[in-house]
């Protein structure tokens, strides 16, 4: 028969430590709590926390150290040890590392590694919940796991063709992050806090001449800054310009003139002075007929939202009719809509030559059109047009680029709260990649 304490090592995950003692006692929120106090096998103390040699011990007494591990069914795990501090040649004085837990880590690895698995599925309080932990402290668990899965992420920099540039703003627009993509894998291969030139000067100064002549296209918004960087360091890269950025600005433009005739509507509404007495209103009474004709059309403005910015072949019945008041009613914001659906369909043409008459013909159009906001988007568009061509031309106008970059300001929504940008980093680093995070034992295989 196995001996308790050769069960519990089982248990508990932990190879090369010796079991001292295994007890149940409570803690101070009178919850039962597992506690086993173990050192490292012989042979495995005193090493560096750093480069893992085996140093002298600097000073006594030990200190008692304790780390989380994961749950036995519903009860809590802490492991205890005393740990000398040694004196490593190369890195100073440093608490003796132990094989169970990483460097300066309350939790052992596969806490954390478990940690970090449900973080890529869960919400932030479940996994909170769920683990008992606090979310700042799944930051810190997100650092280590990534720093330990890939120690080089400098790697992900060689061999990029093409690449797209995003910036996204966290704290509700006080402050940014930038990060690059490779297109051709979907994965994030740099980020870093801040935006603008110097920022994105810093991922450019990370490249060896080689790793800057393999990249071909440079695709992101309209950015000025974007456009200034690949010129100096990649001149003979194509800027483009993401597709879907290009219809943002289309539907910022096209949001203001719906704005502006839902105020023009109820302007209108205000004009007919109804009063109203007691009952219903008389059916032939033209003011109040007038007047509810005028309230129906603000509050079809007020709702046309999503009906102007889908794409016509995805509208429901009720959208429908709601496009075909507007087209009867409001002849300027119509006017806008059908700017909006053309030079989303423009984008979506492949040959270069037909898409530049194209632009050429709605940048016409749009100059003429009597609405500021398009005439201000078709400067813009201007402005861009070389960089919208060569989009065109490159076929860069991949819906996954959106995803991803979705699935980016998602996780740096999750990520708020983490008390340092750095575990933000790591976090999109660590799930915008093609790393698996592996659960402590296990080899595959599914039970059913
Ligand atoms: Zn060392």
């Amino acid at each position: 028969m196995t001996s308790a304490t050769t069960l519990f090592k089982e248990l508990l995950n932990v190879n090369d430590t010796i079991i001292d003692d295994i007890n149940i006692s409570k803690n101070r929120y009178d919850e039962k709590v597992l506690i086993a106090r173990i050192h490292p096998r012989k042979g495995l103390q005193w090493k560096c926390p750093i480069c893992g040699k085996r140093c002298k011990v600097y000073d006594q007494p030990y200190e008692e150290r304790r780390w989380r591990g994961l749950d036995f069914g519903a009860i809590p795990v802490e492991l205890i040890a005393s740990v000398p501090r040694v004196i490593c040649k190369e890195h100073g004085v440093k608490t003796a590392g132990v094989p169970w837990a990483y460097p300066d880590s309350g939790f052992t690895k596969d806490f954390e590694y478990t940690v970090v698995w449900l973080c890529k599925y869960l919400s932030r309080s479940a996994v909170s919940n769920y683990m008992r932990i606090d979310w700042r402290t799944v930051g810190r668990c997100i650092t280590r796991v990534h720093n330990d899965i890939e120690p080089n992420v400098l790697g992900r920099l060689n061999g990029l063709v093409k690449i797209g540039i995003d910036e996204t703003s966290y704290r509700t627009g006080h402050k940014y992050i930038t990060v690059v993509l490779n297109h051709e894998t979907n994965t994030v291969v740099w980020a870093s806090d801040g935006h603008g030139k110097t920022v994105l000067e810093k991922f450019f100064n990370l490249l060896t001449p080689q790793q800057c002549a393999s990249i071909e296209v440079v695709s992101g918004d309209g950015a000025r800054w974007i456009t200034d960087c690949v010129n100096e360091y990649i001149p003979n890269a194509k800027r483009c310009v993401d597709p879907f950025h290009v219809v943002e600005w289309t539907m910022e433009a096209l949001d203001s003139v719906r704005t502006d005739a839902w105020r023009e509507a109820l302007a209108k509404l205000n004009k007919y002075d109804v009063k109203r007495g007691p009952g219903r209103p008389k059916a032939d009474d033209e003011e109040a007929k007038k007047h509810r004709q005028a309230k129906k059309e603000a509050s079809e403005i007020k709702q046309s939202s999503y009906a102007l910015g889908k794409s016509p072949d995805h509208l429901t019945a009720t959208q429908e009719a709601r496009l075909e008041m507007i087209q009867k009613s409001d002849k300027r914001l119509y006017r806008a809509y059908i700017l909006k659906e053309k030079l989303r369909l423009l984008l979506k043409i492949t040959d270069r030559d037909e898409a530049e008459s194209e632009l050429i013909a709605w940048v016409k159009w749009a100059r003429h059109c009597r609405i500021p906001a398009f005439v201000e988007l078709q400067r813009k568009i201007m402005r861009h047009k070389d960089h919208i061509l060569n989009t065109i031309e490159l076929g860069v106008t991949n819906a996954r680029i959106e995803a991803t970059n979705n699935k980016i300001k998602l996780l740096i929504r999750k990520a708020y709260g983490f008390r340092n940008v750095d575990s933000m980093i790591d976090m999109v680093l660590l799930y915008c990649s093609g790393l698996k995070i592996p659960l402590p034992n296990r080899n595959r295989v599914r039970y059913a």
